[in-house]
């Protein structure tokens, strides 16, 4: 293959697909490539290996009443539920009852409050500082925490909770959001199984060197994520400049992961979907979505460094752990009710590597360096690089939209 285009976008998760469908309606000629068999990137629905849909990666229509997905899922007649996050908290012995459960809550309200306040006061430092670490839901808040950033509290910077816009609606989609974001950019023309490997943009054209072929352009897209562009897959002639480096360097990935669990007969009849906590000294950054959409399941959701080093071990030490704390929290008997589970490789995938992204203590105003473009040619999108609505597949899909608004622009298109 050797092609010329106005735009070649990277990448077909909802970033990149977003972006394909603004710029062809703009009237720009585009090459979209994907280096994976599949559209959606970290959106991805596995119609397989449970009896029902399972996502790997996004499930929640986050800020779901500004969140476009919300009415694509509509016109689509894609299922969700609007039921609040509840949570119930399990001890290693008991369930916690309302009272402490509502303790809890208070906690978890007044230390978000805290962290929020110190970022809109500039005060860029560890979310972790602001926790008050004698008080005894320190280390619960700490797992809560973990499993909203995919980080802990100690590497991540207080701008992100403060500049995240929530409107607290978190809206799971019982048809699986993978399957709503492939449906909805099924007409979106792509190059599948065609891994980038190269950048040139010293010359007159930009050269995009692919598996399949050189595409010579006027601008690129690179909607990958930041542990990829960490990673270095994509190879940048000349070298990216030092400060587009410092802000990628300024970002982390942070890591979520799940294993699906389906019973052979429903354990929780009479029980609302909710998630279960554990709390205790030295358990891990891990809860179980309980009941899904009423079915006959339990995920384990693990995060941070834990999620990390144990997913990297591969499916089978990740199913066996998460097996492990099944039987802790719900009991034995359990285990032998399992009749499939399945566990998700993130950390393992190469042209993502891990869940989603969070800034650094100090990492300042990085996101907004990540999106910024480098000489009119070379544009950046993806979660990492959203200003409001980071580590969400709609954050990703109106990064897409602004960044072409830009490319418009800077083509004199
Ligand atoms: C476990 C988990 C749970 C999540 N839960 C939620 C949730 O409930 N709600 C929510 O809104 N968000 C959630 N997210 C986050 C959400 O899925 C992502 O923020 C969003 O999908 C990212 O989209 P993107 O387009 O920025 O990146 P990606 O989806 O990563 O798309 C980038 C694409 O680039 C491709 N690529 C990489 N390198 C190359 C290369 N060299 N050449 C060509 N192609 C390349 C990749 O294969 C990928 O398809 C979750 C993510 C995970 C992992």
């Amino acid at each position: 293959m050797q092609s010329t285009c106005d735009l070649v976008i990277i990448g077909a998760g909802a970033a990149g697909l977003a972006a394909a469908r603004a710029a062809t309606a703009a009237g720009l000629n585009i090459e979209l490539v994907e280096a994976m068999e599949r559209i959606g990137g970290r959106a991805y629905t596995d119609q397989t290996s449970l009896p029902a849909p399972f996502d790997h990666g996004c499930q929640w229509l986050h800020s779901a009443s500004i969140n476009p997905f919300t009415k694509v899922a509509d016109q689509l007649d894609f299922r969700y539920w609007t039921n609040p996050f509840e949570i119930r908290i399990h001890d290693g012995k008991w369930w916690l009852n309302d009272q402490l459960t509502a303790a809890f809550w208070d906690f978890l309200n007044l230390t978000y409050d805290r962290i929020d306040q110190a970022a809109a006061a500039g005060d860029d430092r560890a979310a972790a500082t602001f926790i008050d670490q004698d008080n005894p839901w320190a280390g619960l808040f700490a797992r809560n925490y973990s499993g909203y950033v995919a980080a802990s509290p100690a590497h991540s910077s207080t701008y992100d909770t403060g500049r995240y816009r929530n409107t607290n609606e978190d809206w799971p989609v019982e048809n699986g959001y993978g399957a709503l974001i492939a449906a909805h950019f099924a007409d979106i023309p792509v190059n599948l199984g065609c891994p980038v490997k190269s950048i040139d943009w010293g010359g007159e054209e930009v050269m995009v060197g692919t598996k399949n072929g050189m595409i010579f352009c006027r601008a690129v897209l690179v909607t990958t994520s930041i542990a990829t562009l960490q990673a270095e897959r994509i190879k940048f002639f000349p070298l990216l400049p030092d400060w587009k480096q410092a802000a990628i360097g300024r970002i982390g990935m942070g890591h979520a992961e799940k294993v699906g669990f389906w019973f052979k007969r429903d354990p929780f009849v009479g029980q609302e979907m909710h998630f279960a906590m554990l709390n205790g000294p030295g358990v891990p950054d891990a809860a179980f979505q309980v009941h899904p959409y009423g079915r006959p399941m339990a995920t384990l959701f693990a995060s941070g460094h834990y999620a990390r080093d144990l997913f990297a071990k591969g499916e089978d030490a990740a199913v066996a752990e998460a097996k492990t704390l099944l039987g802790e929290i719900f009991g034995q008997d359990l285990l032998r009710e399992i009749v499939a589970a399945k566990a998700t490789q993130w950390v393992a995938n190469p042209w993502v590597g891990g869940a989603y992204s969070f800034l650094q203590p100090g990492g300042g105003e990085a996101r907004a360096e990540l999106a910024r473009d480098v000489d009119q040619r070379l544009f950046f999108a993806g979660e990492a690089t959203s200003p409001d609505a980071f580590s969400t597949a709609h954050g990703a899909h109106q990064s897409g939209v602004d960044a072409v608004a830009a490319i418009v622009k800077a083509l004199g298109h």
